[in-house]
Formats: structure tokens, C-alpha cells, sequence
């Protein structure tokens, strides 16, 4: 029997490429047709339930269709939807901007609106390149970036990754980036454990500001959690250190937050946990609770007064995107903000962490091809090695994680790996249950395949 879902999934191999994927494999495992969610879960058009546990690739922060959210957005749809942002404004946005200054780290007040992630990281190497240019120092014109980084998919972006995974092909096009080999806390070069180690790590990035800090505009980093790297954590101490040698060079902190604002790890920003500020911050992801494309690269007032000039002088940051501060986004990002301070959310969250490292650690630790478990906040990763002595990792081309993946989803656990490293990342609403079922479903699954 021919049904809606065989129709759909017809139309959309028909039509549709998907980001991220081999299209080949969709030959064997098909699409998933989503046609409702709610909280943490997704429902198929042919009735199955999905603990959505990696929050719909990061950005889903409350549940999905959030009653207070979707009002928001309803509400501004049926008063202003989208409005040309130069000259222009609109109260959301300003509402905003004026919420977020209280909760960034200080110095960060002025606001750059993008329309995702990657185009608020070329936003930011921009605004950094032409911030030095303008003031005093036109021979900063290269990029610093760490080994395992990933801010995104458009070139400039790109080019600051450092996943080969994503930009290897794409080398002859993209920048000449100054690679700084960054913290690798499961396998230490130090033989040091991140818990109490002095970031000895942060040598290599010494180095690389000794021979090229004068040349450089800007250093971009994830934050605590290289997440597309396979969420590699490290030591806060590394940005303590890495903040003293930027301020030392004149280079530029850009923290990539996209992916770890939000209460992600544990505080609203990762940033926070250094108590440091840089000097650009990139939001996006759980900036709009998962609901809209939006992003900001938010700055100092130091780096803003170096374009405030005469229109003479020709020193304006001529950057615009056409969906700049879009109306909608704005009111999702706003009621996100009311949510997490009515609801006490990030609060929450750490406790639920507590529990959820808890029983994902009992469960996994002992098992012979869990090389390493690491957590922040809610996110929790088990990086799975052929050899947990030597932490030899399985040969890529196996596809275990991949393997895990779809047995997950036999159960209705959406456990979409980063290669061998399978993880959870769940919206912050997530309860013990829910917890439970996924910790269960991901170790039958990783036994099924490994044992
Ligand atoms: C997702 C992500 C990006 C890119 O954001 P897009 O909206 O996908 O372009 C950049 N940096 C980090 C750390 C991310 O996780």
C-alpha cells in the first residue's frame, strides 16, 4: 500500500538535498518525515515518536513548539513581520539588545544582526579586520583559529574550521589561516588530567602569537566545547591564558558561542565560566530557542567608536544581511530570555546534569569501548575507541557511530553521532524519564553494535 509517508519520502529524495549527508545512504535509511513536535519529542507522519536528544542539531533550547514561544511569534506575525533594519528599527530588536547587555559578559553592548551562525563569524572577522585597519595597524590582515574547530560552512567560516571532515576538499579556496594546535584533554600531550591541569596546552598558541600576533587581526574560538569536534571539553584556564596573550598582541578574542550560549554549559555562557570577556561574542542556535535563523555578533563600544566617524570618512562597517533583526526572530529571542529568568531554566538544568552525567556514567564506564565520557552542562559525550589503552580510535570507515545512530532510531532516539563519539545534547526542559530511556536505548545500541 502506497501511503502519505511512501508519498513523501518519494517527493523529498525527488527534490530535496540534505545538509550534512551522503545522499546515497538515504537509498537504505530514508528520510524521516516530521510532521508535529512537542517538548523534547518529534513525531513522524507514520505515527513514531523521536526523544529529539540532540535539540534538533543544537539549537532547540525549550521544547519544541514551546507554548510561550509560539504566542510570541504569533503575536508579531499579526503585527510587523520583517522590516528593512537600516534606518529603521522595531521594539524587539531593541528589547533585545537591551536584555542581552545585561546578561553578557560586560563590555559586550553593541549588536550586529545576522541571519546564522556562520554568516555572524564572518560578521565578526570582518568587523575585526576592519577595526585594526582603522586604527593604526593595516599589516593585521590573517586569522588565528584552533586544530578541531568548526564555525560554520560559508568560506570565511569554513576556513577558520579545522575538521577536515568539512573544509579538507575545499583548502585551494579557502583563507591561510594560522592553525594553532589547541587542548586535546582525552589525549593530553601533556599526560595532564583537565580537571587540575594549568592549560600547559596554551604554549602552542604562545608560540604562534610570538611569530605571528602582529600580523594577525583576530583569534576565533569555541568556547569550553569544541561540539562539532566531538564535543572536546577543556579547562576555563585556557581562555584565562588565551585572553592575557590576546590583550598582550592586540589580537582580537572572538568567542564563537553558537553553540555553547544558552545555558548549554551549565551557565548562560561558556565564557562565563573564565569569567572572562572577549572582545566579539557569535550567537545563534539558542538565541531564538531553535525557532528562527538568527545570530548576532555582539562587540565592545572600543571596537564600534573605531567605524564612528563622518561619512567622509569612509569608516561605516558596509555589512548587511537582508533578513538583518527580522521581527520574528526577535520575539522568539525575547520570550526566550522572559522563559529562562521566569522559569529559572539554567538553574534547573545544572541539577538535571548532575543526574543525567550520573547515570550515563554508570551505565557506560566500565564498557570495554568507552575510551572516554565527557560532560558540561547537559551535554554529555562517550568518545568510542577500538582500544581503550592505547585510545586508538576505530577506523572512521566503519561508520560506528553511524551504525548506532540508526539502531537508535528503532527506538526513537535521535543519537545522530559526530564520528565515532556519540552524545547527548538535549533541550534543557528534558526530564529524568526521558533521561533514563535515552541513557538505556544508547547502551543497548552501542552493545548491539561493538559486542
Ligand atoms: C552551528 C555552529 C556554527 C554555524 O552556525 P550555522 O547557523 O549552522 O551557520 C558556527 N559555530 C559553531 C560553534 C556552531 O556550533
Amino acid at each position: 500500500m502506497h501511503t502519505l509517508n511512501d508519498e513523501l519520502i518519494e517527493k523529498d529524495l525527488k527534490y530535496v538535498w540534505h545538509p550534512c549527508s551522503q545522499m546515497k545512504d538515504y537509498e537504505e535509511l530514508k528520510p524521516i518525515i516530521v510532521k508535529k513536535g512537542e517538548g523534547v519529542n518529534l513525531y513522524s507522519v507514520d505515527d513514531k515518536k523521536y526523544i529529539d536528544v540532540v535539540s534538533s542539531w543544537w539549537c532547540n533550547l525549550l521544547g519544541h513548539c514551546n507554548k510561550r514561544i509560539s504566542n510570541a511569534v504569533k503575536q508579531q506575525l499579526d503585527t510587523l513581520e520583517h522590516v528593512i533594519f537600516a534606518n529603521f528599527s522595531h521594539p524587539k530588536a531593541i528589547e533585545l539588545c537591551e536584555k542581552l547587555a545585561n546578561l553578557l559578559p560586560v563590555g559586550l553592548e553593541k549588536f550586529c544582526f545576522t541571519d546564522n551562525g556562520s554568516s555572524a563569524i564572518e560578521a565578526a572577522m570582518k568587523m575585526s579586520f576592519q577595526y585594526h585597519y582603522q586604527t593604526g595597524n593595516p599589516q593585521k590582515t590573517r586569522f588565528m583559529a584552533l586544530s578541531d574547530a568548526y564555525h560554520g560552512e560559508t568560506i570565511g567560516a569554513l576556513s577558520v574550521g579545522g575538521v577536515d571532515l568539512y573544509s579538507e576538499i575545499y583548502k585551494p579556496v579557502l583563507l591561510d589561516i594560522i592553525r594553532i594546535q589547541g587542548p586535546d584533554c582525552y589525549r593530553c600531550p601533556f599526560g595532564l588530567n583537565c580537571k587540575n591541569c594549568e592549560a600547559q596546552c596554551i604554549n602552542f598558541a604562545q608560540e604562534s602569537f610570538k611569530k605571528w600576533g602582529n600580523e594577525s587581526c583576530a583569534i576565533v574560538i569555541e568556547p569550553l566545547v569544541q561540539a562539532a569536534a566531538g564535543m572536546k571539553i577543556y579547562s576555563p584556564k585556557y581562555l584565562n591564558k588565551l585572553r592575557k596573550l590576546c590583550d598582550e598582541y592586540n589580537v582580537h578574542l572572538i568567542a564563537d558561542e553558537i553553540a555553547t550560549g544558552y545555558g548549554r554549559t551549565g551557565k548562560m555562557f561558556a565564557c562565563d565560566h573564565a569569567g572572562i570577556s572577549p572582545d566579539i561574542m557569535c550567537l545563534s542556535k539558542g538565541l531564538t530557542g531553535g525557532y528562527m535563523p538568527m545570530a548576532l555578533a555582539v562587540t565592545t563600544k572600543k571596537i564600534f567608536n573605531a567605524f564612528y566617524a563622518p561619512y567622509s570618512e569612509g569608516k561605516a562597517f558596509m555589512h548587511s544581511h537582508t533578513y538583518s533583526g527580522n521581527p520574528l526572530a526577535c520575539a522568539a529571542a525575547c520570550e526566550v530570555l522572559n522563559i529562562l529568568r521566569d522559569e529559572n531554566i539554567i538553574e534547573k538544568a545544572q541539577e538535571k546534569a548532575i543526574y543525567f552525567n550520573k547515570i550515563i556514567n554508570e551505565k557506560f564506564s566500565n564498557f570495554k569501548f568507552v575510551g572516554d565520557i565527557r560532560s558540561i552542562g547537559l551535554i554529555n559525550a562517550i568518545e568510542l575507541v577500538k582500544n581503550k589503552n592505547s585510545k586508538e580510535p576505530f577506523d572512521s570507515k566503519l561508520r560506528i557511530g553511524y551504525q548506532i545512530y540508526k539502531e537508535a532510531l528503532k527506538y526513537g532516539v535521535i543519537l545522530r553521532p559526530l564520528g565515532n563519539v556519540i552524545y547527548f545534547n538535549p533541550p534543557l526542559i528534558i526530564e529524568k524519564d526521558d533521561m533514563n530511556y535515552v541513557t538505556d536505548v544508547a547502551y543497548k545500541c552501542v552493545k548491539k553494535v561493538l559486542d
